[in-house]
């Protein structure tokens, strides 16, 4: 079927995304950590408040998520946990776009962040009004946006999908003959694209993350390595998919881990991942994807600095001075929610089959 790929140059108004250098936390010592977590464990239950926390984030966030009856997970999962929750406080521990998601779903709730600055290159590089009125140019075409776009990109989209379910979502919009507008992550959607064979047109987005791995480093490490399965996030380039024995969202990587029977693995998903994967595996050998190589420019080096603005220190602080409350006007999120909510009724109509 005939797609059409859009370049870069043809969006010359879209701001290059300044990547952050990656967050200096003061080390704690055992003790200031352990009051450090009594203190949010307390602020929690006296909020009435719950911790929802991304694979992505530093282990402490993740390990105190799940001590405390919050959820670790993808942002597909962090979405559903939010809104079935009966907490009055959503902490969301992630970036920033998983904040707004979780208010525009529950705009009765009151959704702090520890940095409400943590944000994501994907959003930083779809700019609502350049977005919209690249939207404007195709009427015939359905809008589908990954789910991190801002709160404005998503009201002007038909669907919102993560990357857990952006194949089963397009496969039944090509089925039914539609074109596809989608945006913003160039690399997800033209693997998307490759298995389905839907007619799409990408928006030029990528991950600072995940565009860092290399394909020829790879290689080498899959040489060193013959017996490692290599886990790869459709994030990444197409060259590194290619090199893939598993792709898929942090949740099939995870999986991936804990079920298939070998004993090393390669993962080209951020580090954060680790975390997770060692508690469900604990035997099993994790190497990351490698980042260096020609044209290596290790702004994250397998670690996102925005997911990185999360910390202890900061989460306390947020549950102390009652700060950092993400809002989103309800009109907005009103617009927001049809496309998200078509994604979690899918997604749950494809549990119930
Ligand atoms: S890892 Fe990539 S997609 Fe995820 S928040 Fe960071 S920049 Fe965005």
């Amino acid at each position: 079927m005939a797609s059409k790929t859009t370049d870069q140059t043809l969006f010359p108004h879209i701001p290059t995304v300044q990547v952050p250098p990656h967050p200096v936390w003061p080390p704690l010592s055992d003790t200031e950590r352990e009051n450090l977590k009594d203190r949010i464990k307390q602020m929690l239950k006296e909020q009435n408040g719950v911790l929802v926390a991304h694979y992505y984030t530093d282990a402490l966030l993740q390990d105190l998520a799940d001590e405390t009856g919050g959820c670790v997970a993808d942002s597909l999962e962090m979405a559903r946990f939010g809104s079935e929750h009966d907490a009055d406080t959503l902490v969301v521990a992630g970036v920033r776009f998983m904040g707004e998601t979780a208010k525009i779903l529950n705009n009765e709730k009151r959704v702090v962040m520890p940095d409400p600055a943590a944000t994501c290159s994907l959003d930083e590089g779809c700019p609502p009004d350049i977005f919209s009125s690249f939207c404007d140019q195709y009427p015939d075409h359905t809008v589908v946006v990954y789910a991190n776009t801002s709160a404005e990109v998503k009201a002007r989209s038909d669907w919102v999908v993560t990357s857990g379910i952006a194949l089963p979502i397009i496969n039944h919009l090509a089925e039914k003959g539609e074109k596809i507008i989608w945006a913003p992550d160039k690399h997800l959607g033209r693997y998307v694209q490759k298995l389905t064979g839907a007619e799409m047109i990408f928006w030029p987005g990528s991950c600072v993350v995940h565009e860092e791995f290399r394909s020829v480093a790879l290689e080498r490490l899959r040489r060193l390595h013959p017996q490692a399965a290599v886990l790869v996030h459709p994030e990444s380039r197409e060259e590194v998919i290619d090199q893939a024995d598993v792709v898929g969202s942090t949740t099939a990587l995870i999986e991936a881990v804990a079920t298939m029977p070998n004993k090393e693995f390669i993962v080209a998903t951020d580090a954060g991942i680790f975390n997770r994967m060692r508690q469900l595996a604990p035997g099993k050998k994790l190497l990351e994807a490698p980042t260096v190589g020609e044209g290596a420019t290790c702004h994250s080096c397998a670690n996102c600095p925005w997911m990185e603005m999360n910390s202890l220190q900061n989460l306390a602080e947020v549950l102390e001075k009652g700060t950092n409350e993400i809002k989103v006007s309800p009109e907005l999120a009103a617009k927001a929610q049809i496309p998200i909510k078509r994604m979690l009724d899918f997604a749950k109509a494809m549990n119930d089959k």
